[in-house]
């Protein structure tokens, strides 16, 4: 396993990154995608002190953190969510950076009433416009927050989004930097339950650009634990 050498190249361009933009290697949050990684190697992820885990199958957070229950992990919910499984996450995450729509917003608030909970969601927006990517496209965020707003068992704690894949990450930029000002401008609306404090953006291929242009939170999967076997 390489998952040691892959940590240490990871962080050193988190690093470099970081070092672009003013800020360190502490100032950004490491999400070590664990989808299709086996739970033996999720534990040596632990020993390695990656213990913020992101899964985009609700299912697979319930097995995994039954499995780990003992592990000190805080789960992270990046992937689509459907509404009638948010019930299998709601008492499991810390986050969830896929708030995308109003039902789903109602489904969170529901369930956490039921649960005696507050949750904290990031809302994702797609500022590329690629019709795969899911997210609110980005006009239509301002209006979504402020409705969710109102919803007092949600607290709104930043954006995130997926940019296209693109050979040249370069390429990306321009998506990284969009939601960085969009974050700007909802911060300065003050709306109640809503902070942004998390700008979760940049994957294996492109989170250099992303943390140069604000990233503060990082999704990395295939650059720790190498390419995704689908069984
Ligand atoms: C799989 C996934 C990632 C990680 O992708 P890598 O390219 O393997 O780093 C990040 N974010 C989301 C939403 C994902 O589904």
């Amino acid at each position: 396993m390489e998952l040691t050498s892959n940590l240490a190249d990871v962080k050193a361009r988190i690093e470099r990154a970081a070092q672009k933009s003013g800020r360190k290697l502490e100032d950004i949050d490491l999400i070590a995608v664990t989808k299709t990684v086996d739970v033996d190697v999720i534990k040596e992820a632990v020993k390695l002190n990656l213990t913020k885990l992101g899964e985009n199958k609700p299912q697979e957070i319930k097995r995994k953190s039954d499995i780990l229950s003992k592990q000190d992990i805080d789960w992270h919910m990046i992937g689509h969510l459907q509404t009638n499984k948010v019930k299998y996450i709601i008492d499991k995450v810390s986050l969830i950076h896929s708030l995308d729509r109003l039902s789903l917003a109602k489904e969170i608030q529901k369930k956490a009433n039921d649960n005696n909970l507050i949750v904290d969601v990031l809302v994702q927006v797609n500022v590329s416009g690629e019709e795969s990517k899911f997210g609110l496209e980005p006009d239509k965020v301002v209006e979504f927050i402020k409705e969710v707003s109102k919803f007092d068992k949600i607290r709104i704690k930043g954006l995130m989004t997926m940019a296209p894949f693109y050979s040249e990450p370069e390429e990306t930029r321009f998506v990284f930097r969009g939601l960085k000002k969009l974050s700007e401008q909802i911060e300065e609306l003050k709306l109640d339950n809503v902070e942004m404090k998390y700008l979760s953006m940049g994957m294996t291929n492109d989170f250099e650009i992303a943390i140069e242009e604000g990233a503060n939170m990082v999704r990395v999967g295939t650059g720790l634990f190498g390419e995704r076997v689908y069984k």
